[in-house]
């Protein structure tokens, strides 16, 4: 049994991946070229915004967003506190300091009250320049953009929408990858819409925007063309193979791949309903279930779980076992005397199993029977 079984999608893609891949190396455009600006038409057509510019993978994507939004020193970037090192080492590497809020206990997306408490902390203590909020759609599940949105707007900062793992997922009939005045995606394999190696993307509705997003991600190009420098940028570009990859994955992807993650969701919630917490997903909200995490009561419970899970070779991981407040790189981010009681609570009792659109009824069964022999 596979985490995420990428072997059984390629068997249902493979005639359209093989002759889309033979077709870059005929045409030996390795970079750019057709099948990377169909992509991002189809990119930003299915997310519903004006432009999606490509790019080598997530973390430059939000590298990228934060060098277009000024991130620097003396900036305060606020970001959740459940997340991959990845959404706010960018901003930090341009020096600003990141201000991290708790999580919202039910859905583990940033939470706006700890949020607009930070942002007040912050202004009253006067030393930093509240800029940027980096919203991640954790674990495909959409943020609570209804509020984020608000407060942004209240406290005017700009919006940056992480969707590295939401793909395909959306809050009130809107795609995620469509809030923010940036949006940034992955298409690391094991995302929900992933390629062969490493990618990433941006999505931007306004069209000076994604000039300069396209000129920081060739070199700091100008109207002149790539050797009329104009900034500082970067190297930053999705290979031609890559694309000829993902445009069948994202036609499966809409077609019935995000479908069948429900129907699995739906089969793990139906199973472990008042033995575990099952995930909880808003009204008028679709998760792209890049994970399907579940809390058990304690830590202890985890661990036996996990063991058990091992024992009998069932995939399973801890996403992630470490709140970004309390790691060791992050130590010396401004704190202003907030807690991350909700943050903590999580990683001591979080565990994920396996999911994918191609996880098998029966395989599915074998995973929840041994959750659940363990769950006591
Ligand atoms: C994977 C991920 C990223 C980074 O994407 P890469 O393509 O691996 O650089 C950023 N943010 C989140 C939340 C992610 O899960």
């Amino acid at each position: 049994m596979q985490f995420i079984d990428l072997n059984a999608q390629y068997r249902a893609l493979q005639a359209e991946i093989d002759a889309n891949i033979r077709s870059v190396l005929s045409s030996a455009q390795f970079i750019g070229g057709p099948f990377v600006r169909e992509l991002e038409e189809r990119l930003a057509a299915y997310v519903g915004r004006k432009h999606c510019i490509s790019c080598a993978n997530g973390t430059d994507a939000l590298q990228v967003a934060c060098m277009a939004a000024g991130v620097g020193p003396g900036d305060a970037v606020f970001c959740t506190d459940v997340t991959m090192v990845a959404s706010v080492e960018p901003a930090k590497m341009l020096g600003a300091s990141i201000v991290f809020c708790d999580i919202d206990p039910h859905t583990y997306n940033l939470s706006p009250d700890s949020l607009e408490r930070q942002i007040l902390a912050v202004q009253s203590e006067g030393k930093l320049h509240p800029k940027v909020v980096i919203a991640v759609d954790i674990f495909g599940n959409p943020c609570d953009y209804h509020a984020i949105s608000h407060i942004c707007e209240t406290y005017d900062l700009l919006l940056i929408e992480d969707a590295a793992q939401s793909f395909g997922a959306s809050y009130h009939g809107k795609r995620c990858g469509s809030f923010g005045t940036i949006a940034t995606t992955s298409f690391f394999p094991a995302k929900p819409l992933g390629c062969y190696g490493d990618g990433g993307a941006l999505f931007v509705d306004d069209d000076e925007l994604e000039k300069l997003l396209r000129s920081l991600c060739v070199h700091g190009k100008g109207p002149g063309g790539k050797y009329d420098n104009v900034r500082v940028g970067l190297n930053s570009r999705l290979d031609a193979i890559q694309a000829a990859v993902l445009l069948p994955k994202l036609k499966a992807l809409d077609e019935y791949e995000l479908a069948a993650r429900q129907t699995a969701a739906r089969r793990y919630n139906d199973a472990f309903a008042g033995r575990l917490v099952t995930p909880f997903v808003a009204e008028r909200c679709v998760s792209a279930y890049a994970q399907y995490v579940l809390l058990a009561k304690d830590a202890g419970q985890r661990d036996r779980i996990i063991a058990s899970l091992e024992e009998k070779n069932i995939p399973n991981m801890v996403y992630y076992p470490t709140p970004q407040h309390a790691l060791p790189v992050f130590q010396n981010e401004p704190r202003y005397g907030e807690t991350f009681l909700n943050a903590d609570d999580y990683c001591a009792r979080t565990f994920s199993l396996p999911m994918h659109p191609y996880l098998e009824t029966q395989e599915q069964q074998q995973v929840i029977d041994a959750v659940l022999e363990a769950a006591i």
